[in-house]
């Protein structure tokens, strides 16, 4: 066992703060990565604050951080991908049973007995399991990424989660050219979906309650911005997309949405509102839609994301911040006070 540097929060009302977090020697199969950069996710600010406990209840002192991008320094003797030296990605889960159905279709993320990098039981070390917001990690070798060489690292880490998030399900749903699709919110999953979409060669609309990120929007690839209050505007696109990315994680109305869906279209949620949402039957019987929602993504569609990213040039738009800043990162990230993503550089961390 080694003791490592890390962050952490000790209550929901806690900011937080230096700490030392034990991690395990790697085993035959595990990667020691040394983390150069952590994005933050708002999941990481949900399970600080335990704002999710009504589903999953945060254990303290917790260490966030799931969009993981850093550099090996050891491989255990059975490791066969990776070796000291490469650029190594972690995501939001270090293990899973790998023997279930879902495993076996390379849907790890729906495994019953996956493990999330952050609050979830180590089988290692007994407690919960500690996040990216530290100087290293260590995990199996089948949930460690390889990363594109030719990417700026700092707009890699969220693609770990926040690019992942949005390239399966456009993916699932056939997102190709000739294909409407519509991105809803513009944050740091909407960013992503508009960059994938774009890349996929779709016609990509945006829609925002912000009218002033519509140049933003607009040079991040979308071909048309709609600002959602503008009943003139909505109305103009009823019945034409064949998939929307529903992103926002705030309360909001998605009958709007699901009534400008053509033929057989899907609406998809990634983002998690708090309360119930209010669907109307009508919405989703006239036309054939569907409404569902997606998980991340496996690991091996995960690597396939980040090689269609080194191949497109595709990265987060990130401001890098130093640890020591992560408290008023949070603080700005509860108002969307960001463009699009927190990414930390952990050299930072060598400092405290
Ligand atoms: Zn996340
Ligand atoms: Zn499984």
């Amino acid at each position: 066992m080694q003791n490592v540097k890390a962050y952490s929060a000790a209550s929901a009302t806690s900011p937080l703060a230096p700490t030392t977090i034990p991690r395990r020697d790697p085993t035959e199969q595990d990667v020691q990565i040394e983390i150069l950069f952590c994005g933050i996710c708002h999941s990481d600010l949900h399970s600080v604050r335990n704002e999710w406990s009504e589903f999953v209840a945060t254990e303290y002192p917790i260490v966030p951080g799931h969009e993981i991008v850093g550099r090996v320094t050891k491989v255990g003797s059975a490791v066969t991908k990776f070796k000291p030296g490469d650029l190594a990605g972690v995501g939001c889960m270090v293990d899973s049973d790998g023997t279930c159905e879902n495993c076996k279709d390379g849907l790890e993320q729906f495994c019953p007995e996956r493990i999330l990098t952050y609050n979830e039981p180590d089988k290692h070390l007994g407690g919960v399991t500690y996040g990216g917001y530290s100087e290293n990690i260590v995990v199996d070798e089948r949930f460690v990424l390889r990363i594109p060489s030719n990417l700026d690292l700092a707009g890699v880490a969220p693609l770990l989660c926040a690019g992942i998030t949005t390239f399966s399900p456009l993916r699932h749903w056939g997102v190709t050219k000739g294909k409407k699709v519509g991105i809803v919110g513009l944050g740091g999953l909407g960013h992503m979906g508009v960059k994938l979409a774009h890349a996929f060669d779709a016609h990509v609309v945006v829609f925002t309650h912000s009218p002033e990120k519509k140049a933003d929007a607009l040079r991040l690839g979308a071909d048309e911005v709609v600002v959602s209050r503008n009943q003139d505007e909505m109305e103009k696109h009823l019945g034409s997309f064949h998939f929307i990315l529903d992103t926002v994680s705030a309360r909001h109305d998605i009958n709007a949405y699901l009534a400008l869906l053509r033929r057989d279209g899907n609406l998809t949620l990634v983002g998690a509102p708090p309360e119930p949402l209010n669907v109307a039957a009508f919405n989703l019987i006239g036309g054939r839609h569907s409404l569902s929602g997606s998980a991340i993504g496996g690991i091996a569609e995960t690597q396939e994301m980040l090689d269609f990213c080194g191949e497109h040039n595709i990265t987060s738009d990130v401001e890098v911040i130093p640890i020591q800043k992560v408290n008023e990162a949070y603080d700005r990230l509860s108002k969307s006070d960001v463009k699009y993503r927190f990414s930390i550089d952990m050299a930072s961390l060598k400092g405290d």
